[in-house]
């Protein structure tokens, strides 16, 4: 086995990971290591649209799947991941959503020292380069380039006066001051080019001498003696090769590997460990525990007209002309986040903030991995409750790294959870009762107003919802027995191992995960300097 020695190693170039590369390398005397199992990039990823074709891509994507689970029909669910320099920011929805000041304060108040709302708000600043300027709340400079789906036409019009008609009042920021209505995406998307950390934070830096970016290796184990981590074991080209850290390793491989890795590497619960002839290095109960995600429920309608949606649009030499459209505009289907528009809202008048999350999406799919459209003018309304109860768990189901772990999402097994869903779905019914859609929209076709009950709307999203894509929570940060990283996101009881990415959040953030991620390599990356200066 070949041993190389660094400073510093961060394995998973995603997010968060990505990050760290940057801002760890600004310090020249320190020599880092970043360890990605993906490849360098794909032609795709760097057009918006990409996120419909990187959905199960073979080599750009993880594609896990759930273990079949009675509250969600025993479907196996997809679990796409990004499995490429940039990780999912290279193939996400490029949605750019912080979050509620609440989450963060939930963060603080639950003993995690630096990470409420005005403590983050610094760092959500400094990482973004928001298109409309800066104010006391939102920033420009930063390496993020951050600006509005530029996507117009008839069908946002209706839906603007449709929230008008409902009373909900304009939000110019929904990243500002408050969450709160029916607005227009913003994104990572600038010019038509998608704003991965890939491209935002590691191309600017690549060529630092004090960085080497090795992709193609797949990190097998942290590797642990006494209680200090010294360093990974990774496989590249079918050779293992031992890289070591004098100071220390930073696990940023997401929401579902990185407990996986823990686990791989003898960190966790002991009787799992042993059940797959692992040695316990070390015992922490709380790895892949406290799994939550965003299950969303798609509701799609006819449209009365081809220009309302870009099912029509998409047919003949539609996607010719989209082609060209987006060469020499960088406008049209290409340049499409996921949703050029969502919604914020509250299921319940009694509520301080939103508690669900629609993203209005100008098209209807019909086959969910192929992404193909129907023939008929559709759009599609899918709506997630924010703040997930439910609790799952992803744990290893064999002692190769090769292998997929079990992902239990356990989804819909607490009430909040139904009765937020069950509310969600009622919302989009207003949204599309209103005048202004009536106008425009023809019937609910999927799952279709004959589905009226709550036991009916349920079924039908136990039978159908897929997730956002936003498992979190697995390395959850905090102190007590199911914590696994403390608030400077140190592995609890050993010395040289962090984790930093989505699987440190103690709860889910109010909205899609990517820039809380991202918030969370740049914080991990100025805790790092500070302990280590
Ligand atoms: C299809 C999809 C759509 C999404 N849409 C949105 C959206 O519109 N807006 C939004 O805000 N969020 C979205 N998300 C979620 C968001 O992108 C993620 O929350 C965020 O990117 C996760 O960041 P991370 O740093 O935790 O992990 P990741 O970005 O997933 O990075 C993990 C990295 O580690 C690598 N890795 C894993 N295991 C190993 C190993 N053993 N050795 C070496 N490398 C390894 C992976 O290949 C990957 O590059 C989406 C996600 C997906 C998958």
């Amino acid at each position: 086995m070949e041993a190389e020695s660094y400073d510093f190693i961060i394995v998973g170039a995603g997010s968060a990971g990505s990050v760290l590369a940057n801002r760890l390398t600004e310090k020249s005397q320190w020599r880092v290591l970043l360890v990605e199992a993906g490849p360098k990039s794909h032609p795709y990823s760097r057009i918006p649209a990409s996120f419909g074709l990187l959905i199960d891509h073979p080599t750009a994507n993880w594609r896990y799947s759930s273990q079949p689970e009675e509250g969600t029909a025993n479907r196996r669910i997809p679990v796409p991941r990004g499995k490429l320099l940039g990780g999912s920011s290279s193939i996400n929805g490029l949605v750019f959503v912080r979050g509620q000041q609440l989450d963060y304060d939930t963060w603080g108040q639950l003993g995690n020292r630096g990470w409420s709302y005005d403590d983050v708000l610094p760092t959500f600043k400094k990482m973004e380069h928001y298109e409309h300027g800066s104010n006391e709340l939102r920033s420009q400079g930063g390496p993020l380039r951050v600006s509005e789906a530029t996507d117009e036409g008839p069908l946002y019009d209706a839906i603007r006066e449709a929230a008008n008609e409902l009373g909900i009042p304009h939000n110019p920021d929904y990243n500002g001051a408050s969450q709160e209505g029916i607005v227009r995406t913003q994104t990572t998307i600038s010019n038509g080019v998608r704003m991965s950390t890939a491209r935002c934070y590691l191309k600017p830096i690549e060529k630092r001498k004090n960085l080497r970016i090795e992709t193609g290796a797949h990190t097998q184990r942290v590797i642990i003696e006494g209680s200090k981590c010294t360093g990974i074991e990774y496989k590249s080209n079918g050779k293992l090769v031992r890289a070591n850290a004098s100071k220390e390793v930073i696990i940023c491989t997401g929401g579902v590997a990185s407990p996986q890795l823990m686990e791989l590497s003898g960190i966790g619960q002991p009787d799992l460990l042993k059940s797959h002839g692992i040695e316990v290095r070390h015992e922490l109960t709380g790895v892949g525990e406290h799994l939550r995600d965003h299950i969303n429920a798609p509701i799609k309608f006819h449209m009365k007209r081809g220009d309302l949606s870009y099912n029509k649009r998409m047919q003949g030499l539609g996607p010719a002309w989209q082609v060209l459209r987006y060469v020499f505009q960088k406008r049209g289907f290409m340049s499409l986040p996921s949703a050029p528009m969502l919604a914020f809202l509250r299921t319940r008048d009694d509520m301080e903030t939103p508690d669900v999350q629609m993203h209005i999406v100008p098209y209807a799919v019909k086959n969910y991995k192929k992404r193909l459209l129907h023939d008929f003018p559709g759009i599609t309304m899918a709506v997630y409750q924010l703040r997930p109860e439910s609790l799952g768990s992803i744990h290893i189901q064999s002692p190769l790294a090769s292998e997929q772990p079990a992902i239990n999402f356990n989804f819909l097994s607490d009430q909040i959870d139904r009765d937020a869903m069950l509310g969600g779905v009622k919302k989009i019914r207003q949204i599309m009762d209103t005048e202004a859609m009536k106008k425009v929209r023809g019937d609910e076709f999927l799952p279709g107003r004959e589905v009226e009950s709550d036991d009916e709307i349920l079924n039908y999203i136990r039978n159908t919802a897929e997730t956002a894509y936003h498992p979190i929570g697995t390395c959850r940060m905090g102190q007590g027995p199911g914590a696994v990283v403390d608030d400077r996101l140190r592995v609890h009881g050993l010395s040289g191992l962090r984790i930093a990415d989505g699987s440190i959040m103690p709860t889910m953030v109010s909205g899609n995960t990517n820039a809380a991620c991202i918030m969370i390599g740049e914080k991990a990356s100025d805790m790092i300097k500070q302990d280590n200066s």
